[in-house]
């Protein structure tokens, strides 16, 4: 018989209904776990701790240097591989449609030539990244932010940081940038250096099945979280060239825990990333040991960056305007996400999807080469990819060097062209569009104001678009002041991303915020509902219990985990009590173990053995090996004979789980859960008995909605699916 913990006066908790509408915001998935920060100190990491010695702390200290500098390394390598990829790509691309379109235009017979070798040209990459991505690792889809900010918060987003994800991350960025799909690869790259940091620091592929025996000191979640951080870190500092900034997006965006020194092992690994990329990109374009060249966005030289007093309230209605326009844009997102999702909803028809807007990219591209006949000189501004189509000698086509520029070249024209020039994953199109519209406006104060520097409005514009998207306030700031360079900038751009969250906020959620409710994450806010002291432990917990006895029968273990999905059990003592009279029996908390640590027992086999020694040869590293995937219940053989013996969880289990009293308010527990980063939290009545328990669902449950100035807390329901 396995134990279900009741008592009388609790709500039994119903979990899990099926039929959520396709695109609701309104559920939780039960299929995502969390990960376990908590250091087992158990009899047996006791035992491990005696031998270890201060050595061991300085070998272990030593190790995670080590690791953040090869991840500054490798992180910047992947950024140079992009780059170079897509400048290899482009060149081969232009040097074939230039040939196409001078050929056309000597013998005036037409654009359709060219124009169907660009089409080919477009659509091969971006079938074939569009291919890999939805056929071979969907989880590399996208910019990637959304999930990285899930795992940094507690939650185990499956196939997130494999190495098969960041191998078709990066030929899907490639490919996708040299199809000419809006997009850029600074996103991806915060990704990519998530899933570097996640590799490294475990000195295991389990793709390549390699194990290279080192950092197994390393094979913990909470380890894995903070070279996790690291490494979206140093993807930014890569990306953006702004170190500072990928330091602060791991602790805007996500980190629920920090402190000093891990602070300054990231700021090393993003230094190590940024310079790398530097020297290897200098050297690439001729310059070797010249550490200018800049991050992989390069926004280019700001000559000019002043700005009046005067200048500040246009920049504060800039930002409402890109307030405004994100919170316009991420609705707009979210109905095209919900329409996807009901009609693009098998592989072939998402493939098909892609090629239809890349056809339809190319076709608008033509078509605006055709009708806009803007030509340019060559001297004047230097374009890398000048086709001179219909202009005279010595001339090029604007629109189709804008064309070939990629959208970063796009951006940067639109910050540094002078007035005169210009008659026409969301970071780089964010940053593109809020170019043109802040560009616009500066073309609109250079009317009143012949000297205005419309460069300056341009930036002021991306910086809003980009904040009414993202609502990143802190680290896209210090982002933009590293990535162009000036601090004295910095005051307008934080006044412009402030405006912008808060009014992109009164109207809408942020973009990763509402593609995570979409897909069902239990991400935890900062903060707790707001009046919620009035909701007590015992309202939200979960009621009965499913619990272990201190030695239990490996029959009902293998029963109790073929039943359940739950991932931690309380291990408990039933104890005779007398009190006044009566005589039954008490259920005390002993201690809480965890599926993977039973799963491991039950596959070693490692049982209680009267008369033999078999204690002696369990360690921790058993627990490690496995780590991070552990077999299913239903994988593991035992014979008749294995069902009959016990284990004795006591040894195994963790003896001091954190525990609260069933009376304990809301905004207390979810502190204790956010701050200590925990799984689980058992939850106890007046007389110490094990009442119930509370999981990340239990508290991510409670939704603040905020919508027009009005603040709500919705109760999502948890789903199956
Ligand atoms: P996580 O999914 O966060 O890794 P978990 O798998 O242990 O943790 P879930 O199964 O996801 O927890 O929790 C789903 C619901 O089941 C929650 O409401 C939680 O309170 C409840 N729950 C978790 N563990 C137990 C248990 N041992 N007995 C009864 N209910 C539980």
């Amino acid at each position: 018989m396995y134990h279900s913990v009741e008592f009388e006066g609790y709500e039994s908790t119903n979990v899990s209904e099926d039929n959520v509408p396709i695109g609701s915001l309104d559920y939780l998935s039960t299929k995502y776990e969390s990960l376990d920060y908590e250091v087992i100190e158990n009899e047996l990491y006791c035992k491990e701790e005696e031998n270890k010695g201060y050595r061991y702390v300085v070998q272990k200290d030593f190790s995670r240097w080590m690791t953040f500098f090869w991840i500054g390394v490798i992180v910047a390598c992947v950024g140079i591989i992009i780059y170079i990829g897509i400048e290899v790509g482009t060149n081969f691309k232009f040097n074939i449609i230039k040939k196409y379109f001078d050929e056309s235009t000597l013998q005036n017979n037409g654009m359709l030539k060219p124009y169907l070798v660009a089409l080919i040209l477009n659509s091969v990459p971006s079938v074939i990244g569009s291919y890999l991505i939805v056929y071979v690792e969907p989880m590399a889809k996208g910019s990637g932010i959304p999930a990285v900010k899930c795992f940094l918060n507690g939650i185990k987003v499956p196939r997130l940081i494999r190495l098969k994800t960041l191998i078709v991350k990066v030929i899907g960025v490639i490919s996708a940038i040299l199809g000419g799909l809006w997009g850029g690869k600074e996103g991806p790259m915060i990704h990519a250096g998530a899933i570097i940091a996640a590799g490294i620091s475990q000195g295991k592929s389990t793709t390549f099945n390699k194990d290279l025996g080192a950092l197994n000191f390393f094979r913990e979640d909470h380890e894995k979280r903070d070279f996790v951080s690291g490494g979206a870190a140093a993807g930014i500092a890569a990306a953006f060239g702004a170190p500072v900034g990928g330091l602060l997006f791991s602790l805007e965006e996500g980190a629920s825990f920090w402190n000093q020194a891990l602070t300054w092992r990231i700021f090393f690994g993003s230094m190590i990333s940024m310079f790398t990329l530097y020297s290897v990109l200098s050297a690439y374009h001729g310059h070797p040991g010249d550490l200018t060249y800049r991050g992989l966005l390069n926004f280019g030289k700001f000559d000019d960056l002043s700005y009046h007093i005067l200048d500040i309230p246009i920049f504060i209605f800039m930002g409402i305007l890109g307030g405004l326009t994100g919170a316009l844009f991420c609705h707009l997102n979210l109905k095209l996400v919900k329409f996807r999702k009901r009609y693009v909803d098998t592989n072939w028809k998402k493939v098909l999807e892609v090629l239809i807007i890349c056809s339809a990219t190319v076709t608008t591209s033509f078509l605006l080469i055709l009708w806009t006949n803007d030509c340019k000189k060559l001297g004047i501004d230097p374009t890398e990819y000048p086709i001179q189509f219909e202009c005279k000698d010595g001339e090029f086509n604007v629109m189709a060097a804008l064309w070939f520029q990629l959208l970063e070249g796009a951006v940067r024209s639109l910050f540094h062209d002078p007035p005169v020039d210009f008659s026409g994953g969301v970071l780089i199109p964010g940053l593109c569009t809020g170019a043109a519209w802040g560009r616009l406006v500066g073309l609109g104060v250079l009317n009143i104001f012949p000297n205005t520097n419309i460069g300056i409005y341009s930036l002021i514009g991306a910086a809003s678009q980009l904040g009414g998207i993202t609502r990143m306030t802190i680290s896209l700031t210090i982002i933009l002041v590293e990535a162009t360079g000036s601090i004295t900038f910095g005051l307008p751009l934080m006044i412009c991303l402030m405006t912008a969250k808060w009014v992109g906020d009164f109207f809408s959620e942020s973009i990763y915020e509402s593609q995570i409710q979409m897909s069902g994450m239990p991400l935890l806010a900062w903060d707790p509902p707001p009046l919620s002291s009035n909701t007590y432990a015992k309202h939200f917990m979960t009621h009965p219990v499913i619990t272990f006895k201190m030695i239990e029968s490996v029959e009902n273990i293998v029963k109790i985990l073929k039943t359940y999905t739950h991932n931690g059990f309380p291990v408990i003592e039933y104890v005779q009590n007398n009190e006044l009279g009566n005589n039954y029996e008490k259920c005390y908390l002993r201690g809480l173990i965890l599926r993977s640590q039973l799963i491991v027992l039950l596959q070693k086999k490692i049982f209680d053995r009267p008369l033999t020694n078999y204690w002696d040869s369990v360690t921790v590293d058993i627990f490690r090996e496995d780590y991070p995937r552990y077999s299913s219940i239903e994988d593991i053989e035992l014979i008749q004979n294995d069902l009959k013996l016990t284990i004795n969880l006591s040894k195994y289990m963790n003896p001091s789980p954190y525990v609260v009293q069933h009376t304990m308010s809301m905004p207390r527990v979810f502190k204790l859960f956010r701050a200590m980063g925990l799984r689980h939290i058992v939850v106890i009545n007046d007389s110490n008995e094990v009442a119930g328990i509370v999981t990340r669902k239990d508290l991510a449950r409670y939704k603040v909605k905020s919508h027009m100035g009005k603040i709500s807390v919705n109760e999502l329901k948890l789903s199956n699916k």
